[in-house]
């Protein structure tokens, strides 16, 4: 059995839709198919998850709805009408739309979350619909009687374990199953969302649920590429890449799959493949827990910008007992997550993201490290990127962060931070967001350009 995702691109029109089917009837095994909500059809086009949320905002602020609703209805409409499938699958759709737009808006997160998740669901009704048309046994699958159950974190939910062996009758069902992605079920019953792109997150659970034998991970790109194709000419395609490399290189910026989507295969041990649908007889980018390490020692150059530094030096804080425990208590105590924590001998850094540090937060943490733990300076720099170099081999190649540094000074980028040997497989550079890019293209032509 394979579970196969298809991406909003691959929802965003009738024609898009019909390959999606055509893909998914070309091969027997493809019996558990996760959708996204339709995403852009051209690119100053608006994907129907924000014109949800659009909505959904407009109606927490009082404002008229109705219109901009009818706009999401005539999206599913316009792939109905051109296929040819049942009508009746659009009343369902409307009355779906209506009904959550018209729900509790007490809770404000709760009320979002059901909106965004009808993108997806309204997508799987529309599917299995065609589906249907074409003669195949499909039913769309509602994620809350799959028992797919999710912590209450609205937004950015996380699978409760219980949900595997719910999930693992999926793999007796009869036909073709079309499941929404990107949401579930709290245990009280509130529909509750992953964090966005999280359909991918969906299809990786299921795969691991049912164990599938692959995870067909379906976008709108041939392979994953070793740098973003918009930073070189002729970027070199990935063609196997291994689940640690991928994870890092999606979490520092790679936008194909998302970065939480590894964790459930790599639980399982199912490989995820990666691959076009307009283009499916391509063999994409298969990505898996060990492959040889023969394309050199670099698999990827990653960069993201939006992050933040706080910074904090005390003399003797080596010698002070529970420093830095106290000092990341601050952060705890905010209800930060924070990303890095290098360190030296007299102080101490966080890396967040800069939308977790509002102006106030940040006055009381640098409140509390200055006057609570004494700390001789403390400071935070806002604007940095973080630009990571992945590969496997790095382990075993003496010289990589020194080819690395060097082409980043040729580029005249000032490295502020760097963060080696936590990972093994990586090197991670904090810039100003300023050089993100020149740091990456240094790096790509140093790696793959130069040999
Ligand atoms: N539709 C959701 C989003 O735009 C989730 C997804 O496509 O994976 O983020």
């Amino acid at each position: 059995m394979k579970v196969c995702k298809f991406g909003g691109s691959s929802l965003a029109d009738a024609g898009q839709v019909a390959k999606v089917c055509d893909i998914v009837m070309s091969d027997p095994d493809r019996r558990l198919v996760v959708v996204s909500a339709p995403g852009k059809r051209h690119k100053q086009d608006i994907k129907v998850t924000d014109l949800l949320i659009a909505c959904a905002n407009a109606r927490l602020d009082g404002k008229p709805t109705a219109d901009a609703l009818e706009a999401v209805v005539a999206r599913y409409r316009a792939i109905q009408e051109e296929l040819g499938v049942d009508p009746a699958v659009i009343d369902t759709i409307r009355e779906n739309l209506f009904e959550t737009l018209g729900g509790n808006i007490e809770h404000r997160e709760r009320f979002m979350d059901a909106m965004k998740a009808a993108g997806e669901d309204n997508s799987a009704r529309l599917v299995a619909a065609e589906l249907q048309r074409r003669g195949e046994t499909a039913r769309y699958q509602n994620p809350g009687e799959a028992g797919l159950l999710l912590s209450g974190e609205y937004g950015n939910a996380r699978l409760l374990h219980e949900s595997y062996d719910n999930l693992a009758r999926l793999r007796e069902a009869d036909g073709i199953t079309v499941f929404p992605g990107f949401f579930g079920y709290t245990r009280e019953g509130e529909v509750v969302t992953f964090p966005r792109g999280g359909s991918d997150i969906t299809g990786s659970i299921l795969a691991a649920a049912v164990k599938a034998e692959l995870y067909e991970n379906f976008t709108d790109v041939d392979s994953v590429c070793a740098v973003d194709p918009d930073l070189a000419s002729d970027v070199q395609p990935i063609t196997e890449i291994t689940y640690r490399e991928m994870r890092e290189l999606s979490y520092a910026g790679f936008g194909v799959l998302h970065d939480e989507a590894i964790i459930p295969a790599v639980h399982a041990g199912i490989p995820i493949r990666i691959c076009n649908t307009n283009r499916p007889e391509l063999p994409g980018t298969l990505i898996m827990s060990e492959r040889e390490v023969t394309h050199g020692t670099v698999v990827g150059i990653a960069g993201s910008s939006g992050f933040c530094t706080v910074f904090a030096s005390k003399y003797l804080m080596n010698r002070e007992v529970g420093f830095g425990r106290r000092f990341l208590q601050f952060f705890e105590e905010e209800g930060l997550s924070f990303e890095h924590m290098p360190s030296g001998v007299d102080n101490i850094s966080i890396i967040l993201r800069e939308e977790e540090l509002d102006e106030s937060t940040e006055a009381r943490i640098v409140a509390h490290i200055r006057d609570e733990l004494g700390a001789d300076s403390v400071s935070v720099e806002h604007g940095l990127a973080l630009v990571m170099i992945v590969g496997e081999g790095m382990r075993y190649t003496v010289g990589v962060s020194r080819r690395a540094t060097a082409a980043l000074s040729k580029a005249d980028v000032n490295i502020e931070m760097i963060n080696q040997g936590s990972s093994e497989i990586s090197i991670m550079f904090g810039v100003k967001e300023a050089d993100r890019t020149s740091a990456m293209r240094a790096l790509y032509n140093e790696f793959f350009e130069q040999g």
